[in-house]
């Protein structure tokens, strides 16, 4: 056994790297992922260029938490560099349907301070790159960025505040006593044991194999999404969701996503669903129609059904070991929101607001 640590989180994507910088003042924390790079494996990294939208799904209503969420998300980006991770602000949502139309300028009357509801002659005279013939929801609120530059820079932060870090690090079992936790690992040069005060969990997909984990319910959705090339670039174009999403980036390529597929096999990605998805987000950015696929990912986002919110908490059985999972679509705003509010509720669990604590029945 080689260490021994206050906090040892497990897994590498959002949810771990947002938990270990705020965590690493309060107490000694080590972090142990499987990715043996930073760009491998964790879901988050796949998310090749990320939206952060306040007001979600074809209603446009506001996410859980969603002022303190972007806040957190605010500081995030503040602490890494906005620069770093080649940020775009602001995101547009055309709308698709008569019905849509009422929906979204609600959701703007509703929320100034994030959106504006623009009407169609609006959205061409200003921004003559999208097409949204019945008008589009302006979050200015949002925006997006770089997924893997967002996670290199949080990892550069943390290990700056003292976090150690163990790279290629796979979680095989734990096991609690009077004093602690001990986790054992399959590491490059071997088996090996951590010892720890307190185990957090951020498993992403990686929960599937513990069978205690499986008794939280949690439902696995592949996304895939691709890179492209267009032929022309007009300028001043934004970050758009609505039928499916896409994301500028100053290399002059878009990220297009991203598919939902509840049963899957592999994570593969598949050139059928690149097809679908680029022709998608064409009847958004129609000049993407015959752009080059440079790139194509995918990845799992884990939800929690029932609630489609997040999920944190001591493991039932357990009094030492954490979970915090469920981020789904939305882990750009849910991973620092919860990374902030999670020193308080280690103090005092049951302060976890009933919606996002774990229930199992
Ligand atoms: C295609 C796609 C597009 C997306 N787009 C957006 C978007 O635009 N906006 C947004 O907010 N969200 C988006 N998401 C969702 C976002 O990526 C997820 O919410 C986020 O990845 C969840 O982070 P996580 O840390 O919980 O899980 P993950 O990122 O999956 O991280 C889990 C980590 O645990 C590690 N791990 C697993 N098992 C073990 C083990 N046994 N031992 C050691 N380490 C282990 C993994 O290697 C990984 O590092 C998208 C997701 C996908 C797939």
């Amino acid at each position: 056994m080689s260490d021994s640590v206050q906090t040892l989180i497990v897994g590498g994507g959002l949810a771990g790297w947002c938990t270990a910088r705020v965590l690493a003042g309060r107490s000694t924390v080590c972090l142990a992922t499987m990715d043996p790079r930073a760009d491998e494996q964790a879901s988050s990294a796949s998310a090749l260029a990320g939206i952060a939208n306040p007001l979600v799904g074809r209603r446009g209503h506001p996410v859980w938490q969603a002022d303190r969420a972007l806040a957190a998300l605010e500081r995030l980006i503040d602490d890494v560099g906005s620069d770093h991770v080649d940020r775009t602000p602001g995101v547009f949502h055309p709308a698709v349907s008569s019905w849509q139309v009422d929906d979204l300028r609600r959701s703007a009357q509703e929320r100034p301070d994030l959106a504006t509801w623009w009407d169609a002659p609006t959205v061409s005279e200003r921004m003559p790159w999208l097409h949204a013939p019945r008008g589009a929801l302006v979050i200015q609120r949002g925006c997006a960025f770089s997924v893997p530059a967002l996670l290199e820079g949080m990892e550069a932060d943390a290990l700056d505040r003292g976090v150690v870090l163990r790279r290629g690090w796979r979680l095989t079992a734990w096991e609690e006593d009077a004093d602690g936790v001990t986790a054992d690992f399959e590491t490059p040069s071997g088996p090996s044991s951590l010892r720890c005060s307190r185990l957090l969990l951020a498993l992403g997909s990686g929960f599937e194999t513990f069978d205690l984990l499986a008794a939280l319910r949690l439902h696995s959705i592949k996304g895939q999404l691709v890179r492209v090339r267009p032929r022309e670039f007009p300028p001043g174009v934004r970050a758009v969701q609505g039928s499916g999403y896409a994301v500028p980036r100053s290399d002059g390529t878009l990220v297009v996503g991203a598919s939902y597929e509840h049963m899957f096999d592999d994570l593969a990605p598949s050139r059928d669903v690149s097809t679908e998805l680029l022709a998608r987000a064409s009847e958004m950015l129609p000049w993407i129609a015959d752009a080059e696929i440079v790139e194509e990912r995918a990845g799992v986002r884990v939800t929690v059904p029932d609630t489609r919110l997040p999920m944190v908490g001591v493991l039932p059985g357990q009094q030492r070991t954490w979970v915090l999972t469920g981020l789904g679509s939305k882990g750009l705003l849910m991973a620092p929101l919860l990374a902030d509010l999670l020193p308080g509720w280690l103090e005092h669990p049951d302060s976890i607001p009933h919606e996002v604590a774990i229930q199992l029945d």
